[in-house]
């Protein structure tokens, strides 16, 4: 025989938006178990089954905000450093600046003009950089 189907009206389902999603709106147990987002398109549910009680029921997510991808503080570079082959350090705001600026001493003296190469990040820490003639500065 089927099981009974619970009728989910509309008090239970405001009872259970209000907790949260905490509670099976069911029979109010905290026993409830996710599965995994499903998402297509624009909508993106889950299903949940009490364990108490076995009902089940789908929880449905609206996208609320947007934000942009936050690098950790440590992974922000502040700062690039060259170090010419006379012991001069300058500094540069961004890889691009650096590099150009290494390509035009190259291109003047005729070999590599650079000691030292490195980057800070935001926290002072210092990374060693190897100059690759792409003209990108890789970690070394
Ligand atoms: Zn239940």
């Amino acid at each position: 025989m089927a099981k009974k189907q619970t009728i989910l009206t509309f008090q239970r389902k405001a009872q259970y938006l209000a907790d949260g999603g905490s509670k099976c709106p069911f029979c109010g147990s905290d026993e409830i178990e996710g599965g995994h987002m499903e998402v297509d398109g624009t909508t993106t549910w889950q299903e949940v089954t009490c364990l108490k009680c076995d009902e089940s029921w789908q929880d449905i997510y609206q996208l609320s905000d947007v934000e942009p991808v936050a690098p950790a503080k440590d992974e922000k570079i502040a700062k690039f450093f060259v170090m010419d082959s006379n012991g001069d350090t300058h500094e540069y705001k961004t890889e691009t600046a650096a590099v150009e600026a290494i390509l035009d001493d190259f291109a003047e003296a005729g070999d590599n003009p650079v000691d030292e190469v490195w980057c800070e990040n935001a926290d002072g820490h210092k990374i060693m950089l190897g100059v690759n003639w792409k003209a990108t500065l890789t970690p070394i």
